[in-house]
């Protein structure tokens, strides 16, 4: 069984014994980073401390759920007979994404931005030419974006020297 150290992110099964399957109805698991290995008041044996990062039951995502876990190292005895074997190293896999410009004309951006309320507002009221290198270009920055998804409007970058706004 491969060691498993503070830092590691994991997969517990251990509130769901009989199996560890990670997609479908039957999938029952914590995943989340190892903060520390120990003897939590309380608990009768070591745990794993677990940051939970997701909660999975029945396959689905619970999105209400405790932000610490504590699941028992694998190899404690259990009363009865057997060992817990119910935390797993995951490896955590990189994902990339580009984005392709695609341009948008400017008489178009407003009615894209704000589908409500759009014919009030006059795009040279609100954006112009970059006030920083007078570019006249912007990266509409895309919804998966952190500034648009927590900033909640449409932010813009200008292409020729980073500085940004929103619409
Ligand atoms: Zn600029």
């Amino acid at each position: 069984m491969e060691e498993i150290k503070v830092g590691d992110t994991v997969r517990s099964f251990d509130f769901a014994r009989f199996n560890k399957e990670t997609e479908g109805k039957e999938a029952c698991f914590i995943q989340g980073e190892v903060l520390e290995i120990g003897r939590p008041e309380g608990h009768s044996c070591d745990c794993y401390k677990i940051k939970v990062a997701k909660k999975v039951f029945g396959g689905e995502i619970i999105e209400e759920c405790d932000d610490i876990y504590y699941a028992p190292v694998n190899g404690t005895k259990i009363f009865g007979g057997g060992v817990c074997d119910g935390v797993v190293k995951v490896s955590v896999e990189l994902r990339f994404f580009k984005a392709v410009l695609v341009e948008i004309p400017a008489n178009e951006v407003l009615e894209k931005v704000y589908p409500i309320g759009h014919e009030h507002m006059k795009l040279e009221d609100r954006i112009g030419k970059c006030p920083e290198c007078d570019s006249n270009s912007w990266m509409m920055l895309a919804d998966e974006s952190v500034a648009v998804r927590d900033g909640g409007k449409q932010y813009c970058e200008c292409l020729g020297c980073g500085e940004t706004t929103h619409l």
